[in-house]
């Protein structure tokens, strides 16, 4: 795959340890909505990051978290904030993995996110909104502290403007103030739906998530092959 030039145009704080980064490509990328790209730090290293954007848009936009210690994804920050700073450009590979939105499925759809895995649901959660699908659609997004769902206020709009679209926040350890679900995050989607025979299901967040959430859901009726995530090449 050949790798793309890009411009760092922006880098965002969104919480003390996840980063929004708008790049802006070279020349036109091609993707579906779902699918990721690789930064390239070195021509062999290479970094997996979801496109939180859609193809619709203009520029990519990633959502990198980097959690206190976790080296791998803080050389992949660095990398960018050298380029940013220095107003070079970063090498990316662009339209990567198999868990992107089946469009032209008639099923309904859960969106299942765990922390900065929403980058790659609010990609297909904004490419479904721009096509007017009007099966119901149930975004569940898990994150360990409420400060962490930090595109909630767009999250509620998308379901305020969307009467089949839903937007269901999860909290592992919630403040005292939190009147929403409570716990991991797979639990409340077993919780809430006594067979997910008849769904589509997009996930992504930590690996350890995505193989307890697969085998939990086959066992409530959920398919494999309706089940959709990149974590599943890595488990
Ligand atoms: C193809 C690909 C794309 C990637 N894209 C990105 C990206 O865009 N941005 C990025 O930062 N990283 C990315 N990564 C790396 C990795 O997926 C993330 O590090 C991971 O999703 C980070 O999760 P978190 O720390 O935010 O979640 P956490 O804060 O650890 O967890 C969030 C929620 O997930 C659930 N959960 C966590 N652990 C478990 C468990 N053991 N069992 C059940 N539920 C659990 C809970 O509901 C929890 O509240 C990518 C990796 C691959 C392979």
């Amino acid at each position: 795959m050949n790798a793309i030039a890009c411009r760092v145009v922006a880098i965002e704080s969104l919480t003390p340890v996840v980063n929004k980064v708008l790049l802006a490509p070279a020349e036109p990328v091609s993707f579906i909505a779902g699918q990721y790209l690789q930064l390239c730090l070195t021509p062999t290293d290479k970094r997996p990051f979801s496109i939180a954007s859609t193809p619709a848009d203009t520029l990519l936009e990633l959502h990198i978290g980097t959690p206190a210690g976790d080296s791998w994804s803080s050389a992949a920050m660095n990398h960018i904030q050298h380029h940013h700073s220095t107003n070079t450009s970063i090498m990316v590979e662009v339209g990567l993995g198999q868990a992107q939105w089946r469009q032209h499925s008639e099923r309904p759809i859960i969106l299942l996110a765990g922390g900065t895995g929403f980058s790659y649901v609010h990609s297909i959660a904004m490419a479904i909104a721009a096509a007017n699908y009007d099966k119901p659609v149930f975004l569940y997004w898990g994150v360990r502290h409420e400060e962490a769902l930090y595109y909630a206020t767009k999250l509620k709009q998308w379901a305020d403007t969307h009467s089949t679209f839903h937007f269901i926040p999860v909290v592992q350890e919630p403040n005292a103030s939190w009147t929403g679900k409570i716990g991991l995050v797979h639990q409340a989607v077993l919780d809430d739906f006594s067979s997910l025979d008849t769904y589509d299901i997009y996930m992504a967040g930590p690996f350890a998530m995505a193989g307890v959430a697969r085998e939990a859901f086959a066992a409530q009726g959920g398919h494999r092959e309706h089940m959709f995530a990149d974590a599943f090449a890595y488990i």
